[in-house]
């Protein structure tokens, strides 16, 4: 499970460092084209000013659009794993707790004793995955 949620970050931050890269390039490229253009408009070639500024532009439009879209989904991605969550009770008093999964948990492990009944151990009784957080995502 953890092994997992690492795997899958670990892609998500690879993708975006490759996506980001790629948009540098196009950026620094559209405003090369920018500045050439600039300086044709200067010297009286206006057709090959106009074709540059927008090839620049639209360059520099898409390559905005792309970085949105792809940390728009690095978003989605990291909502979309969903928490391990633990329920532990006490048998006595019926005092229900839930906290994050944390590492060696497992149903039935006797944990410290109640708070309320002090000389009755807490036990847990359920792991599970947290959905909410996941149809969230899907009704988005
Ligand atoms: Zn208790």
């Amino acid at each position: 499970m953890t092994q997992n949620q690492n795997q899958t970050s670990a892609a998500t931050k690879k993708i975006s460092t490759y996506l980001t890269l790629i948009v540098l390039i196009v950026v620094v490229l559209a405003i090369v084209a920018l500045i050439l253009a600039a300086s044709l408009y200067y010297s009286g070639d206006y057709t090959a000013a106009g074709i540059l500024a927008v090839i620049g532009l639209i360059a520099l439009t898409m390559s905005t659009f792309t970085l949105f879209q792809s940390q728009r989904q690095a978003v989605q991605m990291k909502i979309e794993i969903p928490k391990v969550m633990t329920t532990i009770e006490c048998k006595k008093c019926g005092t229900k707790t839930v906290r994050e999964y944390q590492r060696g948990d497992y149903v039935y492990k006797e944990l410290d004793a109640c708070p309320k009944c002090l000389d009755t151990k807490q036990i847990i009784t359920a792991i599970y995955k947290e959905v909410k957080e996941k149809e969230k995502t899907y009704n988005v």
